[in-house]
Formats: structure tokens, sequence, C-alpha cells
């Protein structure tokens, strides 16, 4: 039995939200947890080699439900402004200087900050393809790729699902089971009707996620109701839109709804300005929203409705967007914001945010997002800084964080310890 391993720590976060004190996590040599025990029971019961974090407060790790990682190297370089059509226009022009060699060294650089801040699993949508190649050196890291589709005319939609059984052949090099695909569909305002209606049928086919950019501003409705508006115009100064386009003239979710393109398939991101009926129609097709604080806060949108979609049981998670509309990619920090914006939530709901329900959202739900008998070993192991006791309202942000990451885990593994 001498590759047990055992994780030791001060207190451990269970998946009821209480804690076990003084007590270890055993761990199966391919990475799944065997039991969670008092140190002194496991110590009598199990013999392997202990992995000592007795100063330590150890909690499931963290999953990051929604990041654009190539697009770090854009970091401070896009100003939030008053209009979303005029952030989409400058992220546009961005995209056509785009510097590859920059991209990747911003990318790595990101990743490797957030293992370093406890993060165990990445929801990333990919675009240039840079990420699987970054992500495969972290053989231990659950990585979920959303291959990034766009475009208004028939050629384009050809040419992307072509791209697209193309990008996916080529993940079968790295053959490893930490990793998962999905498509993601940039959002009703960028994408064909034809070809969201391809995108739905290939989900069907393949059995694999969607994710979708949603309600995410009051052009995107307006564009989508009336075919006006400051997208409208961006659009059409730079000429994509075909002659022959309509707007659809509903809601951009009812829009989505009548393709067939929501169901518990569906993760849809930021959902910041969904109508009632927007919110009936989420909640029936069993989707699960990905809402980004820290993003939401640099737009300046009208207050997230959160505490509603939760209330009304819908699956929500936070992830961190992207760095072209965010400071920093650190989940601690997004359930900060969550915090200070909704004092009505309590700490096991935010934490729930960034664990077992992003887990649900991609289907790893047996498989990680908690400190359970059967999971896998991810974890992110705490210190404080000034030797007060670590609490659930701390890890949460509701208190004041003390706090900072000792140690990141990945399936029995520790790729990050901040003492080396
Ligand atoms: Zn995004």
């Amino acid at each position: 039995m001498k590759d047990i391993k055992i994780f030791y720590g001060k207190k451990i976060l269970l998946e009821d939200f209480n804690w076990l004190d003084n007590a270890g996590v055993v761990v199966s040599p391919e990475g799944k947890i065997i039991a969670i025990e008092k140190i002194d029971h496991i110590r009598r019961e199990y013999s392997g080699r202990i992995v000592e974090f007795e100063c330590g407060t150890i909690i499931p790790g963290l999953l990051n439900a929604h990041t654009h990682l190539e697009l770090s190297h854009l970091k401070g370089k896009v100003q939030a402004s008053s209009s979303f059509a005029n952030w989409l226009q400058e992220i546009a022009l961005h995209r056509i200087m785009f510097d590859r060699e920059q991209a990747i060294a911003s990318a790595r650089e990101s990743i490797k900050a957030m293992i370093a801040q406890g993060v165990t699993t990445i929801a990333d949508v990919v675009s240039e393809n840079i990420t699987p190649l970054l992500l495969a050196e972290y053989k231990h890291l659950r990585k979920f790729y959303f291959f990034e589709i766009a475009g208004w005319t028939e050629e384009q939609a050809t040419n992307m699902m072509n791209r697209l059984t193309e990008r996916i052949r080529g993940l079968e090099q790295y053959n490893d089971t930490m990793t998962f695909y999905g498509i993601s569909p940039h959002a009703p305002y960028s994408v064909s009707e034809s070809l969201l209606r391809n995108a739905v049928a290939f989900s069907n086919r393949e059995h694999c996620l969607i994710m979708i950019h949603l309600a995410e501003s009051p052009e995107e409705d307006e564009l989508i109701r009336s075919g006006q508006g400051k997208l409208y115009e961006l659009f059409d100064s730079f000429g994509v839109l075909p002659e022959d386009w309509k707007p659809p003239g509903c809601s951009p979710t009812q829009f989505l709804y009548d393709l067939g393109m929501l169901s518990n398939d569906t993760l849809v991101v930021h959902f910041n300005y969904p109508s009632d009926e927007d919110i009936q129609l989420v909640k029936n097709s069993g989707c699960s929203v990905v809402y980004c604080p820290g993003s939401h806060r640099f737009f300046k949108h009208t207050r997230h409705p959160l505490p509603t979609l939760l209330k009304e049981g819908i699956n929500v998670c936070i992830g961190t967007d992207s760095l072209a509309s965010n400071e920093e990619l650190d989940m601690f920090r997004e359930m900060r914001i969550v915090a200070e914006e909704f004092s009505e939530l309590s700490a096991p709901q935010i934490l729930s945010l960034a664990t077992t329900n992003p887990a649900r959202a991609l289907k790893l739900q047996n498989e990680t997002g908690k400190i359970k008998k059967g999971l896998s070993c991810d974890l992110a192991v705490l210190i404080s800084n000034n030797a007060d006791e670590i609490t659930l309202e701390m890890i949460s942000g509701k208190k004041e964080q003390e706090f900072s990451v000792l140690a990141t885990v990945l399936a029995g593994n520790v790729v990050y310890n901040s003492a080396v």
C-alpha cells in the first residue's frame, strides 16, 4: 500500500460545509479520495506517505467556469467604455494585430497564476487554438475546452464546422482523461442562425456541451429584438451582416430557445439582462448560468439577477472571463465581489458557485467540486496570514480575506507549493 498518500491539515472542509479538525484525506495511487478521517484514526488504519500541511486549511479545488486564456495579453489594454459595442470594436482591432508569441507567453502566465490561486478545473473558450498546447503541460489539471465558432455567412459556417472537427481530432494526441471538450458559438449577435442550428445538431450528435454568451448587454437585446442600436451600427460599419439579415424579433434568450439550443447540456454566460420570461425559459430548459462578477463590474452593468436565479433553483456558477474585461483571473477575488454585491447570500452559497455548481454544469460532479470519498483529490490548501482561524466567511469573501494559497493539489499531486 506504499503508493497511498495522506494529505494532513489543521482542518478540512466537508461536503456539508462543516469542518473536520486535525484530519487527513487518504488518496489512492490513481488520485481518488479513499477516506476523510481524523488523523489519529488514519495513522492507525492506513499506511502511506503523509503530506503535512499541519497549519493548512484544506478546501476543494476551485473551478473557473469561464475564461478566455488566449486574451490574457490584453490585460490593462482595453478600457471599460460606456458602450459594449465600443469594447467589442476595441477587441476586434486587437484581434487584427494579434501577436501569437505574446499571446502564448501571457496565457502561460495566467495558467500558472490560476493554479497558484487554487484552481483545479479550467473551462476555457478556445479561438486561436493556443491553450490546448499549454494546458497539456498540466497532466493532472482538469481542462474543458470550448471551441469557439462565429460568423455570419454560409461559407464561414462551413469553414467553422470543418475546423471544429479538426480541432477536436487534435486533442486525441494528448490522450488524457483530464481533457474534455465542448463548443462555444460566440453569442446570438455574432453567429448566423444557420451556424447556430449546426452547433445544436453537432452538440446533439457528439453529446458535447455548449457554452454561449447570452443577454450580456442592452445593445445585444436591441439588435436581436429590433435590428437597431449600437451593435447594429458597429456590424453595419464592418459590413459583416448579410444583406438579407433580419432581426429575430424576440429576446436573445427566446431566440436560442426556439433554435433548441437551451438544454441541460448548455451553459449560458453572463445572463446580465434577462426578462422574467427569459429566466423561466432558462429554468425550464435546465441550462446552467455562468455569472462573471469581475467582468460584470468592469462594464458597470446593472445589478445581476443572481439571487433570483438561485431562488428559482437555476444552477449558477462563476467564472473570471478574460483579462480583456477583468483585472485578475483569481476565483477568490470573484467570490469576494459576489459577497460585496449580494450580502444576502450565505458563505456556502457563494463557495458553491466556484465548486459544486460548476462541477454540475460541466457534468463533472462525480469527479470534482467536493472533498468526498470516490471523487478526485483536487484540493486548495490555505494558510492564514496572521495566524487567525480561516473561516468559511473569509474564504467566500464575506469577511476580509486574510489568507493565501499554500498549495494546490491536482488528482493527488501537489502541483503548486508556495513554500517551495
Ligand atoms: Zn467570455
